[in-house]
Formats: structure tokens, C-alpha cells, sequence
């Protein structure tokens, strides 16, 4: 009987303990995807109900704007805009995030990312290739109303973004160049999400285009391959820059096509030819016209 009393004595206290401290632990950070149309690419939103970063931010205005319909739509405060690398179709859309929400701030995990954005900025100005999106043309003493990359962009110190209410992102940036010359992955556990930004493609067409040389193609490879080894245990869901969620699985298979890329590209006679066979292999892969034509222009002479 005293026995009895004492278990249920406990239950009481755990029954407390238990509600009271829900009232104070972080609702688990969760992710909804935004599909661009534009290169297929994805914008991640976390959230833990409190609060939202963004992971990436589309290759044109007119992405963003769509973005920004589905970040009021959480109806939460936006605190980061984190781009994962210095590729246009990651970052573009900033400008119009920043007009819309002026309290978020864009960040990046490292200088050399920053350093990246601004370079590929200035040459896209350069080549004529910010005419449709004059707004993000960088600021200089010629054009003093241009976007100012230096000031809106920060670096975040540390490995980690903390989101404001609880939970945070793991950010790694420790790979070779491969699709981009500096990257970020994002692990979150709440979720077991691993977000390879444009490390993973997932039935879209790689890019290995102006500035992915063979050397950068074959770092890719090895580095999938690591990867799949260091999160085989975890299994996590794969969330990619390009296409769909998927699993680690998806690794392998961009082994494959990275290995059938460099043996088609090596030995057909024309880059039609060689466009034409990667269409048959891959033939559900979405973006050939771009990111296929693009690659298959860079690796081929003739
Ligand atoms: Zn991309």
C-alpha cells in the first residue's frame, strides 16, 4: 500500500514536471519546400512555431515574390535569409526578401560564399546578364544606387544558426570545390534532414557548366561518396538544391550520372550526340536545354 502511494506520488511529480516543462521546451524545427519553376531550384523554410529562417532565395524577382506570398503565409516572424553558396539562382531573390522584410537578415556561413556572390555578381553586371534584374546590379561609385552586397550581406560566426525561439542548423562548409567553389550543407536533427543544397541534384540535370572543370567534377564525385558514408548510419532525408526530397540513395545514383556524363562526353563525336545519349539515359531529368546544354558546352571542344 505504501508502495502504491509512493508510485503514485511520483506519476503526480512526473505529470508536473512533464507539463511544466512543455511549457517551456521549443516546439521541433520543421521544413516546408518552395519549388521554384525557374532551374527547378528549392527554398527551404524552417520553422518551430515561433520563428522562420529561409535556406535560399530563387533566381529571379519574380520567384521571390511568390516566396514572399508563402512566407506570410506562416504568419511568423522571418529572421534569416541564409544562401548557401554564391550561384545566382540561390540568391537573386534577396533583394525583393529584403524590401518585404526588412527585419531579416541575409547570411552566409563563410567569407569565401560572400566573396563569391560579389564576384559572380560583377561578372553577370559585366556580360550584361543583370539587365533583367537591374535592382541587384552592385553598388559602385558609377552606379551608387546599385544593391550593397558589402553591408547586406553577413558572415555568421560559428558552425551553427540558432533559430529565435529554439532549434538550430548545422552548417558545414568543409568540401573541396565541386558544383560551386565554397557550399554549406545544413543538418537539423529535429527533423534527421540533411539539405545538400547543390552537392545533391535529384532528377534535374547537374550542372557542370562554365567554371565546374574536371578536376571540381571529380572532387564532386569523391565527396558524394563521403557523404553517403558519413550519414549511412543516420539515414537522414535528403533535402537537395535541385528536385525532390530524397534519401541517401540519391548519391549513388549521381555518381552514376556524373560517371556516364564523363564517359559520353569523352567519347562522342559531337556535342549533339552527346547531349542526345545523356537525354536517353536520363530521359524523366528536367532542365536539359540549361544545365545539360550548359555542361556538355563546357566539357566538349567540338
Ligand atoms: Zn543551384
Amino acid at each position: 500500500m505504501k508502495l502504491r502511494v509512493y508510485s503514485l506520488a511520483i506519476a503526480t511529480m512526473s505529470l508536473f514536471f512533464g507539463v511544466f516543462s512543455n511549457a517551456f521546451a521549443a516546439t521541433p524545427v520543421d521544413v516546408d519546400i518552395f519549388n521554384g519553376e525557374t532551374a527547378t531550384v528549392n527554398s527551404y523554410l524552417f520553422s518551430n512555431g515561433e520563428s522562420l529562417v529561409v535556406m535560399d532565395l530563387q533566381r529571379s524577382t519574380d520567384e521571390a515574390k511568390k516566396l514572399s506570398e508563402v512566407i506570410k503565409a506562416k504568419k511568423l516572424p522571418l529572421t534569416h535569409l541564409l544562401i548557401s553558396h554564391g550561384h545566382p539562382d540561390h540568391y537573386i531573390g534577396m533583394d525583393w526578401l529584403l524590401k518585404e522584410f526588412p527585419d531579416a537578415k541575409v547570411v552566409v556561413a563563410n567569407e569565401d560564399i560572400k566573396k563569391d556572390i560579389i564576384g559572380f555578381s560583377t561578372w553577370m553586371e559585366s556580360v550584361g546578364w543583370l539587365d533583367a534584374e537591374p535592382a541587384l546590379k552592385p553598388k559602385s561609385d558609377k552606379n551608387p544606387n546599385g544593391f550593397d552586397y558589402e553591408n547586406n550581406i553577413s558572415v555568421l560566426s560559428g558552425e551553427t544558426l540558432s533559430l529565435v525561439g529554439g532549434g538550430e542548423l548545422a552548417l558545414t562548409t568543409q568540401y573541396l570545390p565541386m558544383e560551386a567553389e565554397h557550399i554549406t550543407t545544413v543538418y537539423v536533427e529535429d527533423i534527421n534532414g540533411l539539405f545538400t543544397s547543390d552537392f545533391g541534384y535529384n532528377k534535374v540535370h547537374l550542372w557542370m557548366g562554365q567554371g565546374v572543370t574536371n578536376a571540381h567534377v571529380n572532387n564532386w564525385k569523391t565527396q558524394l561518396a563521403e557523404l553517403k558514408e558519413r550519414y549511412t548510419e543516420l539515414n537522414p532525408t535528403v533535402y537537395p538544391g535541385h528536385g525532390a526530397p530524397s534519401d541517401i540513395g540519391l548519391f549513388s545514383a549521381m555518381i552514376t550520372y556524373i560517371d556516364d556524363f564523363q564517359k559520353i562526353t569523352a567519347t562522342a563525336a559531337s556535342k549533339e550526340e552527346a547531349m542526345a545519349e545523356m537525354e536517353k539515359r536520363y530521359p524523366e531529368y528536367k532542365e536539359a536545354g540549361f544545365l545539360l546544354k550548359n555542361s556538355v558546352d563546357f566539357h566538349m571542344q567540338h
